[in-house]
């Protein structure tokens, strides 16, 4: 769910904006994932949310346990599976950054070799 910025405001309003920005406080604005910090710039808190860690979707309730500040690159590829805990959850999200990480290096590693040819 993300933070609007203009109104600071969070959209779709799963938690109210009070409920939100708690989260966000108790973990310093930064991603509990990936640990992006949401107050070290413009850009990070641009992304910053708040995550289910057990989805709504799946019947997660709007407990601050199961709650974690979180950035939206995180929260897409966390998805809406269930995990037996946040550190399975963590370590899966990790892990998957890491694989898109290697993707993108040897990805922009071509292009790069191949506009110096050009
Ligand atoms: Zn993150």
């Amino acid at each position: 769910m993300p933070l609007d910025l203009t109104t600071f405001t969070l959209v779709d309003k799963p938690v109210t904006l009070q409920e939100g920005l708690r989260i966000l406080e108790r973990d310093q604005f930064r991603c509990r994932y990936c640990g992006l910090d949401g107050m070290a710039n413009f850009e990070n808190a641009l992304v910053m949310s708040v995550d289910f860690v057990v989805p709504r979707a799946r019947k997660g309730k709007k407990d601050p346990q199961n709650l974690v500040a979180c950035c939206r690159p995180c929260n897409t590829i966390k998805g809406r599976r269930v995990y037996g805990s946040f550190e399975e959850a963590k370590a899966h999200v990790l892990a998957r950054r890491e694989e898109l990480r290697k993707a993108w290096q040897s990805k922009t590693a071509q292009l790069l070799s191949k506009s110096a040819k050009v």
